[in-house]
């Protein structure tokens, strides 16, 4: 039996699987950073702040209503470096806040958020944000700090833009706090509107560093079907020929202007999507902490078929 075990242990380990196409880890529980990092992800591409925003059971407007911002910058300050501490040195994505109206209700000083028949179509993302520019400067106050501690590894993701006015009011509000976009820190956009793709040289424009498919949205918005609405579920297909001639822009106009890519929505974990993506020359893929593994050995085989038919090519 020892003879047996010494054998085993003179097998070298596994050798880790390298892809040139990153691929990332979507967090939203700092407490599972740890996890998301041992799965050897290239960076979080997503992450979301609404769980650490939340759990306090606070509306983050009361916070600021009743002067406590810093409590609320320290909240987030504390989250936000977990998650960064257990992937130094690789990318670490922050998502600013976007959570729907009625996810709100029911926490403390969230009685009078207000009612919408559909808030999927509403209050939530960049645009609610630019209405309360508190919760938002609070939000990049902390990541200022956490760049003072000697974090270089955040990025910002600003969620839901339809405009390149929002972009642009966004970087000047994290101005207004003193961090300066693209120096300070990395600043991209989630592609989650047709708007958005549409006319994503606009964005470009004014200055992204990254943008991030976020299909979950980008899905609903283009084939207009709520993607909660069970009714319709069956109809919901992130594959849709206009979500991915969408998606197809994007790459191709980011490419030219030296923009990355990535995809953080679910539809970055379905092989023929991410073959796909991988061919058009998407930079990264987010996927949850569960699919990282299977979704590396997707681009890996990919990548391997790229190459192949490269090489076939040039040997004629
Ligand atoms: C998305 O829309 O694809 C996304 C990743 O964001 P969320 O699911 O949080 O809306
Ligand atoms: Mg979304």
């Amino acid at each position: 039996k020892e003879k047996e075990e010494k054998v085993t242990e003179e097998i070298p380990p596994e050798a880790p699987l390298l892809t040139v196409t990153e691929v990332k880890v979507n967090v939203s529980m700092p407490e599972a950073a740890r996890k998301a990092a041992a799965t050897g992800a290239d960076g979080v591409g997503l992450l979301r702040t609404e769980h650490m925003m939340l759990t306090p059971g606070v509306h983050p407007k009361k916070f600021i209503k009743d002067g406590k911002e810093e409590e609320l910058v320290k909240i987030l300050v504390e989250n936000i470096m977990k998650v960064a501490d257990a992937f130094y040195p690789k990318p670490v994505w922050y998502r600013t806040l976007d959570a729907p109206t009625d996810e709100f209700k029911t926490l403390k000083g969230g009685e009078d958020e207000p009612y919408e028949h559909n808030p999927m179509l509403g209050w939530r993302g960049i645009r609610r944000e630019l209405d309360e520019p508190e919760i938002l400067k609070a939000e990049f106050k902390a990541i200022k700090r956490l760049q003072e501690k000697g974090y270089n590894n955040i990025g910002i993701m600003i969620p839901l833009v339809q405009h390149p006015d929002e972009l642009r009011k966004a970087k000047e509000i994290a101005e207004e706090v003193g961090l300066k976009p693209h120096k300070d820190v990395e600043f991209g956009i989630m592609v989650e509107t047709p708007a958005a793709a549409l006319i994503i040289e606009d964005f470009i424009d004014v200055g992204i560093d990254f943008v991030s498919f976020g299909t979950n949205d980008l899905t609903q918005y283009t084939l207009a079907i709520d993607r909660n609405n069970e009714l319709v579920a069956d109809l919901y297909t992130e594959g849709h020929p206009a979500v991915m001639k969408l998606i197809e822009r994007v790459i191709r106009k980011c490419r030219e202007a030296g923009v990355k890519t990535s995809i953080c929505g679910q539809a970055g974990s379905i092989p023929w999507i991410v073959e796909r993506l991988v061919e058009l020359g998407i930079d990264s893929v987010s996927a949850n902490t569960d699919a990282v593994g299977e979704v590396r050995r997707t681009v890996a085989r990919v990548e391997q078929k790229i190459m192949l038919k490269a090489a076939r090519k040039l040997l004629g």
